[in-house]
Formats: C-alpha cells, sequence, structure tokens
C-alpha cells in the first residue's frame, strides 16, 4: 500500500463524521467505510446477488434493492447467518476500501470506519486516531441529531467496544468534548503532523 491511512474511529455520535470533514477541508481525501458497506450490496452488485440467492428474494424491496431491516431480522439472534453474512460482506469491504485508497490523490488518506477495532481493520492503517466523549454526551448528542431514545443509543454504546479499550487502542486521541474552534486547532496540529510522517517515510 503507497498511500499513508489514518484509521479515524470513535463511538457512536463521537464526532468522526463532523472531524472528518474538516480534515477534507483541508485537501484530505475521505475514506468512509459506512458508504462502501451500502455501495457492496447496491442494486446490480456480486454481494446483493449472493445475499438474494442465499436468503431469497424476499430479502428485496419491489425496487431490486436490498431490503435492509429484512436483512436485519434474518441474521437477528441468529449467530451462524450472521457469520455467513460477515464473511461476504466483510471482504467485499475491504477490497472496495483499499481501492479508494488506492485512487486517492492526497498526501494521506483518511479512512473513517465506525467499528475500526471491534472488524480488525485497524490492520490496514498506518495510524489510528480516536475520536473521544463521554457516553453521556454521546447519548445526549446522538439522540438530538437521530431523534432516537437514550435507550436505543446506550444498545448501540454498549454493542461497541469499550472507551477506555478504544483509548487504550489509539496512537491519536481528540476529545471532542472542546468547542468547535478549539477542535478545529486540534486538527490543524494532527493534519501538520500526518503531513509529515506521510512525506518522511
Ligand atoms: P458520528 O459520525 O461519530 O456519529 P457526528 O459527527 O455525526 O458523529 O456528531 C454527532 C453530533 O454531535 C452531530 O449532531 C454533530 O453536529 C455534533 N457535534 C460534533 N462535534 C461537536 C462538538 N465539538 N460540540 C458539539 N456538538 C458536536
Amino acid at each position: 500500500m503507497s498511500q499513508y491511512i489514518v484509521g479515524l474511529t470513535g463511538g457512536i455520535g463521537s464526532g468522526k463524521t463532523t472531524i472528518a470533514n474538516l480534515f477534507a477541508e483541508l485537501g484530505i481525501e475521505l475514506v468512509d467505510a459506512d458508504i462502501i458497506a451500502r455501495e457492496v450490496v447496491s442494486f446490480g452488485s456480486v454481494g446483493l446477488t449472493k445475499i438474494e440467492e442465499h436468503f431469497g428474494s424476499n430479502v428485496l424491496l419491489d425496487s431490486g434493492e436490498l431490503d435492509r431491516s429484512k436483512l436485519r431480522e434474518k441474521v437477528f439472534n441468529n449467530p451462524q447467518q450472521r457469520r455467513w453474512l460477515n464473511s461476504l460482506l466483510h471482504p467485499l469491504i475491504r477490497t472496495r476500501m483499499l481501492e479508494a485508497v488506492e485512487s486517492a490523490k492526497s498526501t494521506y488518506v483518511i479512512m473513517v470506519v465506525p467499528l475500526l477495532f471491534e472488524n480488525g481493520l485497524d490492520s490496514l492503517v498506518n495510524t489510528t486516531l480516536v475520536v473521544d466523549i463521554p457516553p453521556n454526551q454521546q447519548i445526549a448528542r446522538t439522540a438530538k441529531r437521530d431523534g432516537v431514545s437514550s435507550t436505543q443509543v446506550e444498545q448501540i454504546i454498549t454493542s461497541q467496544i469499550e472507551r477506555s479499550e478504544r483509548l487504550q487502542k489509539a496512537d491519536d486521541i481528540i476529545d471532542n468534548t472542546q468547542a468547535p474552534i478549539e477542535v478545529r486547532k486540534t486538527v490543524q496540529l494532527l493534519h501538520q503532523k500526518f503531513l509529515d510522517k506521510a512525506s518522511t517515510r
């Protein structure tokens, strides 16, 4: 891999998207795992064809697109089916992410991956950057952003890697409890650091 890759992660509502966009403003290209995860099962994709073959056409909407809630139902509480799905999707996502990184033109690339550590994608990156806020703020910000209940956010937080473990694995950490203007300054400093690292290795 010729590109220097920064893996950006953090719990739900921590501010990954907001911070990734600050790097993008500085000219850095983003590779977003959530977008790619949708691409690999988009209409007409190999991924979607395999899902249809395995689960049947009842996981498709009338439009021929994936019925995500139907698929979620099929793998919910069914570890075997979940394993099957993950072993289909994870390699497709990984390959597509690396292709996107390779075609990027900026000095380094940011991979935005919510489950970077959980799914072992940290092995693909040169350095990791964790966006951190305490759980009570994750709950408040996500509930406000998505109009969901605190309980729903709490469940997602519980399904993700523990905060202390995430922080322990981080090469760099952005404290996103700070005001946006302070966060911007931190991003600027990290940007310089990544530029240096990318050009001196
Ligand atoms: P993620 O991508 O990690 O789920 P977002 O970037 O969507 O998180 O941020 C979650 C919410 O918190 C958004 O509504 C965003 O506008 C808000 N937010 C992000 N950073 C800050 C900050 N430093 N101070 C206050 N609110 C913030």
